[in-house]
This record gives structure tokens, sequence and C-alpha cells, in this order.
């Protein structure tokens, strides 16, 4: 186990999971590479902007219903307020709640906090926040300015706590500390497990943590666990500090997603007993299969598990064949975080979808329980070796391959990498809601949303004929991985 919780401070991606954010090659490759220990990273001699861990960590604590964020740091660190403002209201509409925005305050570091230390700023931000929200919690994420100038964060939040008497808890998930912006969910998990989440009162074996990001399928779950007399409670977005505080008395952990899921998944089991279900995602057939069978193996429901997926299968046969049909023959890229990536690539093989490529926006080389990511191991088997490629969302090798390998379709899960393949013309879908493509329903769902983009294109065709994209004709005619500093040119 790579968690260590007797420290303040969760260790990055690239220190704790060996994980990349360069490589070119095959999906069999990339497999074979980490089996024999010889995977290594590519560094990138020319790359563009990419995202923040900070980002991340404030993005995904702030969807807890009681608590309330500080962020030290610049205004500019607090600009995806917007965006996750934006998904906190998406996700009180699903639900039928009245709206309210997110409990976020930024201490506006300037020039001066960066010369003379931004402490009392920090402290002023904590006690407007407590005044303002009156959270049951507040978190206190870092930001590069405070963290180059050395703000001793820990002492004055250790201060501060004792005197509004409510958990203040530091998240080091500063932006220069790590490539991969999935370290800021580490942080935000490293910080739950060490300062809200309690031993058990009690255990609770009908109990179990889904783990997710804003729970669209919450219905649909609950009616599955309760075939399997189980009881979902889905954290963290959504949930209360108090429901967090509990996860400890669970019967067991799953996730939606391997990346997301399994610093706090693993963290809990290590910690507390509650065993993590290690599968690949339930996205699609094999996915659903994989996932309920190792919830139903850590809790004795096997026979529950195995009637229900046979009824289902059967149901959806007749509708996922005329699906099939009419997708045969597509070829699509996929672009996503690597287990989201990973998945979507075998899912739409079982829409009879050929993907020609798969990006990645990082790869983890083993996960915190120290197995090989299972998506990759189950992609690894299947007949066809994939092309593939591991870029922190750069945007200049993918428009590249796009405009080389002309795919019918680009499927990703990050807005700014669908709005280029429109602009060329390419159909492209984002998946922005974590629970597309879920299980026997979901992968109906999905196989007629690809339908319907594929017969529907104007909007690209017609965007493609008035845009001029940023990137030369030179760049679009080299090699896509011209870049990479192990590449041979
Ligand atoms: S990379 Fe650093 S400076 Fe930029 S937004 Fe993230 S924390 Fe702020």
């Amino acid at each position: 186990m790579s968690i260590n919780i007797k420290v303040i401070e969760s260790a990055t991606r690239e220190n704790r999971l060996n994980s990349i954010t360069g490589y070119s090659g095959t999906v069999k490759d990339l497999v074979k590479k980490v089996q024999c220990g010889c995977l290594k990273n590519e560094e990138r001699c020319f790359s563009q902007a990419s995202n923040c861990s900070s980002g991340c960590a404030q993005g995904y604590l702030s969807r807890i219903l009681d608590a309330a964020i500080v962020n030290h740091g610049a205004i500019g660190c607090s600009a995806d307020v917007i965006g996750e403002n934006t998904t906190f209201k998406w996700g009180q509409n699903i639900r039928s709640w009245e709206k309210k925005d997110v409990n976020v305050i930024n201490t506006n570091m300037t020039e001066d906090s960066t010369v003379f230390g931004g402490r009392d700023k920090l402290r002023e931000g904590i006690k407007e926040a407590y005044k303002r929200f009156k959270p049951k919690a507040i978190f206190v994420t870092t930001s590069c300015a405070s963290a180059i100038i050395g703000d001793d964060i820990k002492s004055i939040t250790d201060e501060m706590e004792k005197e509004i008497k409510i958990p203040v808890v530091p998240v080091f998930c500063e932006g220069f500390r790590s490539k991969i912006w999935a370290s800021g969910f580490d942080a935000a998990f490293h910080a739950i497990l060490t300062r809200i989440v309690k031993p058990p009162r009690k255990r609770r074996p009908e109990l179990v943590n889904m783990i997710n990001f804003n729970g669209s399928a919450r219905d649909y779950i609950t009616e599955i666990l309760s075939k399997l007399g189980l009881i979902p409670q889905f954290v963290v977005p959504f949930a209360t500090i108090e429901q967090i505080s509990r996860m400890s008395e669970a019967a067991a952990t799953i996730s939606i997603c391997g990346t997301l899921g399994g610093y706090l998944g693993n963290g809990l089991e290590q910690q507390y007993g509650v065993p993590y279900v290690k599968s690949i995602q339930p996205h699609g057939i094999a996915g659903m299969d994989n996932w309920l069978r190792g919830l139903g193996k850590t809790l004795g429901k096997e026979k529950e598990v195995e009637d229900y997926i046979d009824s289902e299968k059967r149901r959806i046969a007749p509708e996922l064949e005329k699906i099939r049909k009419k997708l045969k023959g597509k070829r699509a890229i996929v672009g996503m975080g690597p287990s989201f990536s990973h998945n979507y690539m075998r899912v739409l093989g079982e829409l009879g979808i050929k993907v020609i490529w798969g990006i990645s926006w990082h790869f983890d080389q083993h996960y915190d329980h120290g197995s090989i990511p299972e998506s990759s191991i189950a992609l690894s088997k299947s007949e066809e070796d994939i092309p593939i490629s591991i870029c922190d969302v750069q945007n200049f090798e993918i428009l590249n391959l796009l405009n080389k390998l002309k795919p019918d379709l680009y499927i990703a899960r990050h807005p700014g990498t669908t709005i280029w393949p429109t602009k060329m013309g390419i159909p492209s879908i984002m998946i922005s809601d974590e629970y597309s493509a879920f299980g026997y329903r979901g992968i109906i769902d999905f196989g007629h949303s690809i339908i319907d983009t594929l017969e529907n294109n104007s909007l690209a065709e017609s965007l493609s004929k008035r845009i001029k994209l940023p990137y030369t004709s030179w760049w679009l005619k080299q090699d896509t991985f011209k870049f990479l500093e192990n590449e041979v040119k």
C-alpha cells in the first residue's frame, strides 16, 4: 500500500504510482512494458497549457453540501470556480433541489502577500468562510504562490480550528507539485481520510460507499443494489460531512472510476478494513459484469448478481444488436482520463465501433492496491492491439492525429478537446456525465446518442467551412509525436 495517512500530504501520482504523461505505442506494448518494469515517461520538449491539481481538489470538495473551501492563492487560481459552480448547479438540478452556489473563498494573494507572507489573509479568509457559510468543515486548498513562499498553512489551520471549533483541514494540492491533475483528487481524499472520516461507531453490513462525481444514476444504482439487499451511499459530492465521516462503517466501497476512487477506496480498506472492490469500470456490458461480480464476491452475493446479470443481458440483447448493425464499421478516436479512456475504448468495441486511436491524459503504472489498472489489462487481452498515446491534453498532438486519421467520431471527457474536432467537421461527443454508458441500460442510451450524433453533423460541417484552425498546415503534416523526446524522428 502506498498511502501513508500518518503524514499531512499525499504523495503525487508520479511518486506513488509511477504515473506518466508521455507515451505513444499500443495497448499491448504499454501493458507489457509495465509488466517488465521498463515503461518510462517520454518528456515533451514543447508543450501547451494543461490543467492543475488544485482545481481538481477544489472542484471535488466544493460539492460537499455543508463544507466550505478557502483557496489560498492568487485570484486566478480560483478561475475554475465558474465551472465548479455550473457542475454543482447541474447536480442540484437533477435532484430537483433549490439551487445555491458553491461555498468558495479565495484569499487574493497579491505581490505584497508573496513578499511579506499570506498568513493574515488566510486567517481572514477562514473567518470570512465561517461567517458567510456556517460550514461543518473548512478545507484550505494551497496554490503555487502559497507553497513557494512557504506559508505555514498547517499552523494557521490548527490555530483557526481551535478558534472556530470545526475541522479546518489543509489540502496540499498546489499545481506545480504534479503534472497529473488527478493528484488533486488524492490530496482531497487524503484530507478526508485523515481528518473527516471517523472510526466506525457500528458496522453497517447493508451500506456500500459509491465514489462518484455527480451521481446522475442514483436511482438506477439504488434499484440494482436493492436486489442484492444493499444501500448505496453516494460520496463525496452532494454528501454531508456527517455522511462522509461515517464511510468507515460501510460493508464495501465501489467506484465509478479507477482513477478517481483508488486513493479513498484503498485508504478506507487500509485504515478501517472496508473492502475496496477492484474491478474494471461499470460502463458497457463487460464493465458492469465485472463490477457487479466484484461487489457480489466481496459481499457473498454471487447468486443474486448472476441472476441480475443474466436477466438484464437477455433484456437488452435485441436492441443492442440493432445498434451494432447501425454502427458497424464506424471508426472512432477516444480522448479521456486513463481509466475512462481504456474503458470507453472497450465500450465502443461492444457497440461494434472500431477504435483507431485511444488517448489518455496520463497513465498510472499501478494503482494504490499494487495492480496495473484493471481496465488496461482487460483491453490488452483483446484480440486487436489498439494504437494509443498519452498526453496531458496536448491539443496540438490531438488535432494533428485527428487531421491524419480522420475518424467518423471523436469521444472525449473534457470539453476543451471536443471543441476542436467539431471545428474540423468531425462529429464529437463530450461525456460530461460519468454515468453515460453505465451498465446495461446505459450502453443502449449511449449507442442511440452516437447514432444521433453521426446522423446530424450539420453544426460541425458548417463550422468547419468558416473557421480557421490555430495550427499551421506545416504542423498538421508533421509526425504527431515530433516533440516527444524518445521518439526517433
Ligand atoms: S498551477 Fe499554480 S498558479 Fe496555476 S492555477 Fe494551479 S495552483 Fe494556481
